[in-house]
């Protein structure tokens, strides 16, 4: 007899309900299947929530010139020519549908004064391309799709963690977690399984990320068997706060600069013109992350080890009117008035372009049954993401997953679960409820010290071995972590489980930015300063027996017609 559980049925689970799980939700359903979504926190609580600058789109209503092709050609480029060239393809051109979409379904994004939607310039994208509504844009989305969804017959979970997915003959037939809030384990029987986790930021000690960011969909995948790539392309963000130390690594969106923000070192000079004299603030954001470090480098810093980002030029009125958030923001938690006086920033982890490999039409994986999308999935954004991508990312794979999932589920039927895998997973759970163990928070405190130390915006060869062996020490204590209390409420217990998750997502960081001997996009290595054709590849990242495989695989080739729409690539 199996544990005592919750049974549940469902065509499609979808596990995460930020941008690309709700987006997902809503075509799976629509296109005839019973869909249950489940999220470890609460509906509109998502991270896609703190999304503020935009979501980037082709629509033309500042800049008519802009097309899918050039926007096609700002992501390949800025991806620095390892993207998956169908997914930038298709982002490029469905893009503007999925906004338009989005405002059918209700969103009141910012306007011309002729009534168009309004569009901000954002770093390295050629034309002022990012729809949004003033700095919250993530919110409106999270709003509208969430009504779409509660106006829909679909089941929702919330404070529910699920722990691992369910397998039978290599085929994935479900997933099992914990609510949170009574304790009870749910056995979820599903014909296909999405994963829309989102990304692993909280690996990192600084990050802009939320607490759910800690990498569960990576490690849910990649012990189903899915296959992960670029996991060593990590995002830092040039602007985060850096104080006070409560708030620091929390974003400041791109969108200061976009709307007029300079950076500023102590000496008053706006240093972008010497690193970028084309682009300054607005090139991509690898190139000005790393101005903003090698400023801070140099001594050349603010008294909290940051940056100046000054944007009191532009007046009270145009600041409060476009940046609310960050008024407040800075207000609230610096007590700095940034119509009156310069932010100090400094960069910060935002976010994982790597993660599960996926097919670019249907988002499916290499498992039969498993698909992924949003943060979690990897291959749009290459070695950079361009800011704005992410929400279009979302809508675009996240409409195309839920039709991938259901047009798989249509013809299939519920598989009945093994006993004794469920009664494992559970057991494994329960085991970290004991008294005497390690603290699990200890162990994600010294990964996180790891990483920001060792595996940061600049990576050498002696850092990187460092890190792996610190991590290997940590990985070993993972089975005496436990915490007291029982499976009801107890955010010990989560911390326990997504140590395990968080310690996979490390641990490809570390190894792909070892094996990546080179300097593309956001990984950056002063041992391998260079750009190098024979790393312009994909890393592929397999689990085999209790090991970690990594191998490079070529960048799929691009058709003629596709090839003379991207500016070559220039070593
Ligand atoms: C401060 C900030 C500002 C940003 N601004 C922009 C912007 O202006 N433009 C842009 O394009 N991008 C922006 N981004 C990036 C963008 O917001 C994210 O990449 C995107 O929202 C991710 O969406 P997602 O649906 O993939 O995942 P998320 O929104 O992260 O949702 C993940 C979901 O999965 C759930 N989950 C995770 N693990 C489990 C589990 N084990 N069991 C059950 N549920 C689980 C979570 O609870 C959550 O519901 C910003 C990011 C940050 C941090």
């Amino acid at each position: 007899m199996t544990d005592k559980h919750v049974d549940y049925e469902t065509d499609v689970l979808i596990i995460g309900a930020g941008g690309a799980g709700l987006r997902a939700a809503i075509a799976a359903n629509d296109s005839g299947n019973k869909v249950t979504v489940v999220t470890k926190s609460l509906l509109g609580k998502a991270h896609t929530v703190m999304a503020e600058g935009g979501i980037a789109a082709s629509l033309g209503n500042l800049d008519s010139k802009d097309s899918w092709e050039v926007h096609f050609n700002d992501t390949f480029v800025e991806g620095v020519y390892i993207s998956n060239w169908k997914m930038a393809e298709l982002l490029a051109k469905e893009a503007p549908e999925r906004v338009i979409e989005l405002e059918k379904y209700g969103a009141l994004f910012d306007r011309t004064p002729e009534g168009k939607i309004s569009q901000r310039a954002f770093g390295a994208h050629t034309y002022r391309r990012l729809c949004h509504v003033g700095d919250r844009t993530g919110l409106e989305i999270i709003k509208t799709l969430e009504d779409q969804v509660l106006h829909r017959d679909i089941v929702f979970f919330d404070e529910l963690y699920i722990t691992k997915i369910l397998k039978k003959d290599e085929k994935v037939i479900g997933a099992i977690g914990l609510k949170l809030n009574s304790g009870e384990f749910y056995v979820f029987r599903a014909k296909a399984v999405i994963i829309a986790t989102g990304g692993c930021g909280k690996i990192y000690k600084v990050t802009s990320n939320s607490w759910e960011s800690t990498g569960d969909g990576l490690g849910l995948a990649f012990n189903a068997g899915a296959e992960l790539m670029d996991m060593e392309m990590i995002q830092f963000h040039p602007t985060g706060m850096v104080y006070p130390p409560g708030v620091k690594g929390l974003l400041v969106t791109e969108g200061v600069r976009g709307d007029g923000g300079i950076l500023l070192n102590s000496q008053g000079e706006r240093y972008m013109l010497r690193y970028s004299p084309k682009k300054k603030e607005l090139d991509a954001r690898d190139i000005v992350a790393r101005a903003n470090y090698a400023e801070i480098m140099a001594g050349r810093g603010t008294p909290h080890g940051g940056v100046y980002l000054d944007i009191t030029h532009k007046g009270a009125d145009y600041i409060k009117t476009k940046l609310p958030s960050m008024y407040a923001q800075f207000k609230d938690f610096a007590g700095v008035d940034i119509t009156k006086e310069k932010m100090e920033v400094a960069p910060t982890v935002h976010y994982q372009m790597g993660g599960i490999k996926v097919d670019p039409e249907t988002t499916k994986t290499n498992v039969e049954g498993l698909f992924a999308a949003g943060e979690v999935a990897s291959g749009l954004h290459g070695a950079n993401r361009l800011g704005g991508n992410s929400l279009a990312d979302i809508l675009v794979f996240g409409r195309r997953s839920g039709l991938g999932a259901g047009g798989y589920a249509r013809d299939k039927k519920l598989e009945t679960v093994n006993p004794p895998d469920v009664d494992t997973e559970i057991a494994r759970v329960k085991s970290f409820l004991r008294e005497g163990g390690k603290n699990p928070y200890d162990i994600i405190e010294s990964l996180s010290a790891n990483m920001s130390d060792n595996v940061g915006i600049i990576r050498n060869e002696e850092n990187l071995e460092k890190a792996l062996k610190n991590l290997q020490d940590l990985k070993l204590q993972v089975p005496s972590v436990s915490v007291g209390g029982n499976l009801k409420y107890n955010k010990g217990l989560l911390a326990c489980l997504e140590l395990p998750n968080m310690i996979i997502a490390a641990e490809a960081v570390i190894r792909g930015a070892l094996m990546r001997k080179e300097s593309r996009g956001a990984h950056a290595r002063s041992d391998y300063p260079k750009k190098d054709p024979n790393f312009r590849k994909n890393i592929i990242y397999t689990k085999i027996g209790n090991d970690m495989k990594l191998e490079l695989r070529p960048v799929p080739e691009m058709p003629d017609e596709i090839k003379k729409l991207v500016d070559p690539e220039e070593y």
